[in-house]
């Protein structure tokens, strides 16, 4: 499968460095969590910043892990596979660095509540715990 045949079935696709970012099709999805991009094996390359599975994520859109790995790629070089592994990375980390700016505003936002004494409604918990969870997936992928 090319990365094309993913990138069709998603919603919000734009272009991130080397990769591209997506709304997840797993969950919902507001923002664009979802990075895609092709590692150095050529396999397609899916990471959901708010912790989905990439079995669930290419379930929802009506393909299977398997599908991932049937890339065939032209060139095989260590060069190109060098290339490829960098190009993955770089779009992970613009990735991360995206989820970390909005993710950490929630996280301010919150902490400036709690300053102020302002009280905390359940939506507001959840989308902090939402928040937190992408910041921790974020500096996963980042500190890797
Ligand atoms: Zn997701």
């Amino acid at each position: 499968m090319s990365v094309d045949a993913l990138l069709s079935r998603l919603i919000g696709v734009r272009r991130s460095g080397n990769g591209w970012t997506a709304r997840c099709p797993a969950h919902d999805d507001r923002t664009a969590s979802l990075s895609i991009a092709v590692g150095d094996d050529g396999r397609v390359l899916a990471h959901c910043f708010s912790g989905c599975p990439v079995a669930d994520v290419v379930g929802a859109v009506g393909l299977s892990v398997a599908d991932l790995f049937a890339a065939r790629l032209g060139d095989h070089s260590p060069m190109a596979r060098e290339e490829r592994r960098r190009a993955a990375r770089d779009a992970d980390w613009s990735a991360a660095v995206r989820v970390l700016a909005r993710e950490s505003a929630v996280a301010l936002a919150a902490a400036k509540a709690i300053e102020d004494g302002a009280l905390f409604d359940a939506d507001d918990i959840a989308r902090l715990r939402e928040a937190i969870d992408r910041i921790q997936c974020a500096r996963e992928v980042l500190t890797a």
